[in-house]
C-alpha cells in the first residue's frame, strides 16, 4: 500500500496536485476548507474557482510564453488544461472559459477518482508528524491561522502578505543609445561592479509631463478588504508621490544625483529613473522604485514616455495586492520543498509564481515530485529551455537575491514569460514570408526548443532514474 499524500489547498495548483498524485497511482487526501470557511475573494465550494477574470491569457504556443505553458501542460496531461480546453469560450487568441462549467469539471473529476479523498476542513496548524509528505496549495488567501504556523517556521521575513511589483523590462527593448550604465556615484558593490544601473534621463519638460501623467492616468482600486494595508506607507506606489508633491520623486526613486549622462555629459538630467537586473541569466531589469496601482495599460502608456523605454517591452507590469508568498529563492529546494522541513512540499501562487496558469504549472510539478518521492523515483526537473522549468527555476534559483551593488533583491511574484528562458546559442533565421519581426522569430525558436526538450523529459524513464 503506497500512504497518501496530503495536499492543503484545492485552488487551481492543490487541484492539478492531487491529479498528477493520483495519475502516477498515489493516494491524495486534499483538505479545502470551502465552503465551510470562505476567502475574501472565492464565492463559491467548487474546486479550482476562478477569482477574477474567466482568462488564462494567450493559448499561441508559438509566441506567447503563457500559451508555450498552456501546450507543455496539455502535453503534461493537465488536470487544469484538460477541463479549460473542455469548456472553453470563443475568445479570440486567448483561451477563456466558462467559470461554472470549468470549476465544476474540476470538482466532479477530482470526486470521481478512487484515489483521492476530498476533507472539506481547514488546516489551521503545522500538520502533525505523521503526515510526512504534504503539498501546501493555499493560495494568495492562505487562512490566517495556517499563514502563522507557516511563519513560524520560515520566519516572519520570508513570508509576505503583500506584493509591491515594480514593471519588469526586458533588456533587450531598452535604447542605450539614450540610456547609460552607472551606479550612482560610481560606487563599487561587493560584486566588484560599478555599472550595476541602467539609467534613463529626463529633462524638466520631460519629467512634468510624466508627472502630468501618472496624476491623470486611471488607477486600479484597491479591493475594500485590502484597503487598509499597514504596508502603504513604507511601499508608496509612485502616483501616489507624485500626488503628494510634483517634486516628490525627483528627490526620491528618480533623483539624478551621482550619475553623468555620457551620451550629454554637459547636460544634468532633472530626474533619471533607474533599472537594475532582476534575474541571474540578465535579460530582465526592473524599475527601481515603481509600485504602481496604474491600469496595466496605462503603465505601458506612460512608462513608453520615459527616454529610453519608448520602445519597452514589458515581461511584467506593477501592482500592489493582498498576497500571500514565500521567499521560495532562499526556502524551497530544486523540488519545490522547504529546506528546514523537507515533508513539506509548496505549490501555486505561495511559492511566487503569479497568475491562474502559473499556480497550477507549479502544483503540476509539486505533484510530480511528490509522486516521484513516494514511489523511491528519483526525478529531474524539467529542462530550464521549458515554460515549466523556466518558471521553476525563477522561484527556486534563478531570481538574483542579492545584485553585484549589494543591495538585496526583493522577490516579487512573477508571471511566465521568454526573459526566464536562457538565450539561444545563435539568432534564428528569419523565414521569408513567415512569423515577420526577429522578436517574434526569436520567441518561436526558443519556444519550438522547449517543446522539444519537454518532450524529451516526459518520455518514461527518460527524466527518471530509479533511486
Ligand atoms: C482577488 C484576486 C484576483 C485574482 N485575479 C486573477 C486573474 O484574474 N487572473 C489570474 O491569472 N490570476 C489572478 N489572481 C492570482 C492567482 O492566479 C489566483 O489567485 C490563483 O487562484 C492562485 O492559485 P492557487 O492554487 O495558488 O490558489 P487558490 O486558487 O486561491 O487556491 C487556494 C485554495 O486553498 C484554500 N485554503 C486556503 N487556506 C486554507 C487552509 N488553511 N486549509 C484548507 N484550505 C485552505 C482556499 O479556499 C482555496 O481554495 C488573483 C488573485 C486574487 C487574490
Amino acid at each position: 500500500m503506497v500512504k497518501a499524500v496530503h495536499v492543503i489547498g484545492g485552488g487551481l495548483a492543490g487541484s492539478e496536485a492531487a491529479w498528477q498524485l493520483a495519475a502516477a497511482r498515489v493516494p491524495v487526501v486534499l483538505h479545502e476548507m470551502r465552503p465551510m470557511r470562505r476567502t475574501e475573494a472565492h464565492q463559491t465550494g467548487a474546486l479550482a474557482e476562478l477569482v477574477c477574470s474567466n482568462s488564462f491569457r494567450s493559448d499561441d504556443w508559438a509566441t506567447n510564453a503563457v500559451g508555450l505553458l498552456h501546450e507543455e501542460m496539455r502535453r503534461a496531461e493537465s488536470l487544469i488544461l484538460g477541463a479549460a480546453d473542455q469548456h472553453k469560450l470563443p475568445a479570440g487568441g486567448a483561451l477563456a472559459v466558462d467559470r461554472d462549467g470549468f470549476a465544476s469539471e474540476v470538482t466532479r473529476r477530482l470526486e470521481g477518482e478512487p484515489l483521492i479523498s476530498i476533507v472539506r476542513e481547514e488546516v489551521d496548524a503545522l500538520p502533525s508528524a505523521d503526515w510526512d509528505s504534504v503539498i501546501v496549495a493555499t493560495g494568495p488567501l492562505t487562512s490566517s491561522a495556517l499563514a502563522e504556523a507557516v511563519q513560524s517556521l520560515t520566519g516572519e521575513a520570508e513570508l509576505a502578505f503583500f506584493d509591491a511589483i515594480a514593471p519588469i523590462v526586458h533588456r533587450e527593448s531598452i535604447d542605450m543609445s539614450v540610456c547609460w550604465l552607472q551606479s550612482r556615484y560610481d560606487k563599487e558593490g561587493p560584486g566588484g561592479g560599478t555599472a550595476d544601473y541602467i539609467n534613463c534621463p529626463l529633462d524638466k519638460a520631460q519629467y512634468d509631463a510624466f508627472i502630468d501623467a501618472l496624476i491623470a492616468g486611471e488607477k486600479t482600486a484597491f479591493k475594500e478588504w485590502e484597503a487598509s494595508t499597514p504596508y502603504f506607507e513604507g511601499c508608496l506606489p509612485i502616483e501616489i508621490m507624485a500626488e503628494r508633491g510634483r517634486e516628490t520623486l525627483a528627490y526620491g526613486p528618480m533623483k539624478p544625483v551621482g550619475l553623468t549622462n555620457p551620451h550629454r555629459p554637459d547636460t544634468r538630467p532633472h530626474a533619471v529613473v533607474q533599472l537594475r537586473q532582476d534575474n541571474a541569466l540578465g535579460s530582465l531589469w526592473n524599475m527601481v522604485g515603481f509600485q504602481t496601482k496604474l491600469k496595466h495599460a496605462e503603465q505601458v502608456r506612460i512608462f513608453r514616455t520615459i527616454p529610453g523605454l519608448a520602445q519597452a517591452e514589458f515581461a511584467r507590469l506593477g501592482g500592489l495586492h493582498r498576497n500571500t508568498f514565500l521567499n521560495s529563492p532562499v526556502l524551497l529546494d530544486a523540488s519545490l520543498r522547504l529546506k528546514s522541513d523537507p515533508r513539506l512540499r509548496f505549490a501555486g501562487q505561495i511559492t511566487g509564481v503569479e497568475g491562474y496558469v502559473e499556480s497550477a504549472a507549479i502544483g503540476l510539478l509539486a505533484g510530480r515530485f511528490a509522486a516521484a518521492e513516494r514511489l523511491g523515483i528519483a526525478l529531474s526537473p524539467p529542462p530550464p529551455t521549458t515554460a515549466l522549468g523556466a518558471l521553476l527555476n525563477h522561484i527556486t534559483g534563478g531570481h538574483l537575491s542579492h545584485g553585484g551593488d549589494g543591495a538585496s533583491r526583493s522577490f516579487q511574484p512573477m508571471n511566465i514569460n521568454f526573459g526566464l528562458f536562457p538565450p539561444l546559442p545563435a539568432p534564428p533565421k528569419r523565414v521569408k514570408g513567415e512569423r515577420g519581426s526577429k522578436t517574434l522569430a526569436r520567441k518561436h525558436a526558443l519556444a519550438t526548443r522547449a517543446l522539444a526538450d519537454l518532450d524529451r523529459w516526459l518520455v518514461p524513464g527518460a527524466s527518471i532514474a530509479a533511486e
